[in-house]
């Protein structure tokens, strides 16, 4: 048995709402993650289990490694079919918003989304909700949606709606927004929901495999001569910069996801307490940064990237040239150190 968190009035009218309706659109955020298409499908699978007409529709492209979850290709793109996406959001009975909180983290969609005057179910564990939803499911200190979901779907009464492919759904959710279950799970009941969804038939081996343990050859080389020639380790700021040009990318013949995670190697040195990573686009350098402990990189992406995020995670934008993108980061170590670095760390 696992505790109940969320709240009964919104168990009840999310039941009526769901009652309801008969067809049902279900909307995550921009470059879905695992814990975005996870949930989807999950919700995706339980709500067609119980007789209803659902659609998922995403702003644009997943990572080709979600491609392994159960329903993955029934899933309306809207980087390739958008008015078939607007389409299915505008004649939606009811609308399930899932994995984001804001209807701008919904790119492309978001103007169709705010435009449906489909009644809107949100849940989500980001902080701070600003959909207007008629049901608002938000609990930032769950460690994924699909979790939050899971005890959706049991609140709901549809626990033994839960088939293999849900389950492998919501277990793939779990596992990608906290690491394969490295960081953000101290909360000890999200074990008991994994024993359960291995116990419906979730594949936590192949999940392991596919989510986290496949590349191509290029992405490993790739890699492999970011952290070999790239990376620079300023140790008096305790910062780790790691550049990537096209041409460098061109070179291993870089697609969407091939630098996933790169940012979070160094970080593995205990001298680096924040690691940033610049990669030069068509149109601008995208930044993300990664941090240990208290060091606030969501403050440093907003105030010198435009960005923003999490503490411990955020990102941003720099116009301009990567070299310039690099130098305006390191005419800031000095002040990084002074205002982030605490004695014991300096
Ligand atoms: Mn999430």
């Amino acid at each position: 048995m696992i505790s109940q968190r969320i709240d009964q009035h919104s168990v009840e009218r999310a039941k009526t709402l769901i009652a309801g309706a008969n067809s049902i659109a279900i909307i995550c955020h921009t470059s879905p993650d695992g814990d975005a298409i996870g949930s989807s499908l999950a919700a995706a699978h339980v709500l067609s289990a119980i007789g209803k007409d659902v659609h998922v529709v995403i702003p644009d492209t997943f990572l080709s490694n979600l491609r392994c979850l159960p329903g993955s290709k029934e899933i309306v793109d809207a980087a390739r079919y958008f008015d078939f996406a607007c389409k299915l959001l505008a004649e939606a009975d009811l609308i399930l918003c899932l994995d984001f909180n804001e209807p701008n983290r919904t790119g492309r969609l978001a103007e169709a989304l705010t435009a449906s005057t489909a009644p809107k179910i949100l849940i989500d564990h980001h902080p701070y909700p600003s959909l207007n939803a008629d049901v608002t499911i938000s609990h930032p200190e769950m460690a994924a949606t699909a979790y939050l979901l899971f005890r959706f779907i049991c609140r709901m009464g549809w626990f033994n709606f839960i088939d293999r492919n849900a389950a492998d759904c919501l277990l793939a959710g779990m596992m990608t927004d906290t690491g394969n279950f490295s960081y953000n799970c101290t909360d000890p009941e999200i074990y008991i929901v994994v024993a359960e969804l291995i116990g419906k038939g979730a594949d936590k081996e192949m999940l392991y495999r596919e989510l986290f343990n496949t590349f191509s050859a290029d992405c490993l080389r790739l890699n492999s001569y970011a952290l070999l020639n790239k990376m620079e380790i300023h140790k008096d700021c305790g910062c780790s910069l790691i550049t990537l040009s096209r041409d460098e990318l061109n070179r291993f013949h870089y697609t969407k996801g091939d630098t996933e995670g790169l940012v979070n190697r160094p970080l593995a040195i205990p001298e680096v307490k924040f690691s940033v990573f610049m990669r030069q686009e068509s149109d601008c350098i995208r930044i993300s940064m990664r941090s240990k402990g208290d060091f606030p990189v969501n403050t440093l992406c907003s105030e010198y990237f435009g960005g923003g995020g999490h503490i411990n995670a955020a990102g941003g934008e720099f116009f301009g040239t990567l070299s310039e993108a690099a130098d305006h980061l390191r005419k800031h170590f000095p002040e990084i150190k002074e205002r982030f670095l605490t004695t014991d760390t300096k």
